[in-house]
């Protein structure tokens, strides 16, 4: 790589900007949010650095292990809760709420509606969605392929060569459950015709990387939001 192509990459990495309020692996694997100590301290978390992508020396990834539900509980994403959730427990915004259950509550949705091979989706997208959503039953609940626009716009999406694998409960609704199939992706890539995956602000492709748990896939750019950022979705793009 010439010299140039590092500068560049260099300076692109110390102006990433942290993504707060959106979702980070923190304490323990538990499901986080990036915000800052502050915020954190102030509701009873526990931060840890290095964990929210390029994040600014005062955003961390915020974790509660332990919550008031009636009972007892843990903060997470409340599209990933498997009991009920109360409000007004956890650090972060409304959606990280009190759940009164340790098991995850990943998906639960009824299958998709598979897309069909056309112009603007391409048989290899096709078949790559169904063999993910094959081997993860209730964890999509949408699967978005056909885009209008032109393929000259340089998009996988508007070649038809890509998909968007909605696993949270709503469009701009975080979720930690696409770490999963992210990497069953990252790992399926040559069944798959993979060009490259995205997920959580970080993206993977076989030409560049090496098989590697999501956690040291290459960071993005903070887009601005949940679905931007690839919180609600996992993106997939086909050679
Ligand atoms: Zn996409």
């Amino acid at each position: 790589m010439k010299i140039q192509n590092l500068l560049t990459l260099a300076s692109l990495a110390a102006t990433t900007l942290a993504a707060t309020n959106e979702p980070c692996i923190g304490s323990g694997g538990r499901a986080g949010v990036c915000v800052s100590t502050s915020t954190c301290s102030a509701s009873g978390g526990t931060s840890i650095s290095g964990a929210c992508p390029g994040d600014a020396a005062d955003i961390k990834c915020c974790t509660k292990a332990s919550c008031s539900n009636g009972s007892s509980g843990n903060c997470r994403w409340q599209s990933d809760c498997a009991g009920t959730s109360v409000s007004n427990q956890c650090p972060g915004p409304a959606q990280m709420k009190c759940c009164s259950s340790t098991a995850t509550g990943f998906g639960g949705y009824a299958a998709p509606k598979q897309p069909t091979v056309g112009t603007k989706c391409l048989a290899v997208s096709v078949a790559g969605a169904k063999k993910i959503t094959d081997q993860f039953p209730g964890r999509v609940r949408e699967i978005f392929c056909a885009r209008d626009c032109a393929c000259t716009s340089g998009s996988d999406h508007c070649c038809g060569k890509a998909v968007d694998l909605m696993c949270s409960d709503g469009g701009g609704v975080p979720t930690m459950s696409g770490r999963e199939i992210a990497e069953w992706v990252m790992k399926n890539r040559s069944a798959l015709n993979l060009k490259y995956v995205i997920w959580g602000q970080r993206i993977w492709n076989p030409s560049i990387d090496s098989e590697l748990a999501w956690t040291s896939w290459r960071g993005m750019e903070d887009r601005g939001d949940i679905t931007q950022n690839h919180w609600d979705h996992v993106h997939v793009s086909f050679k």
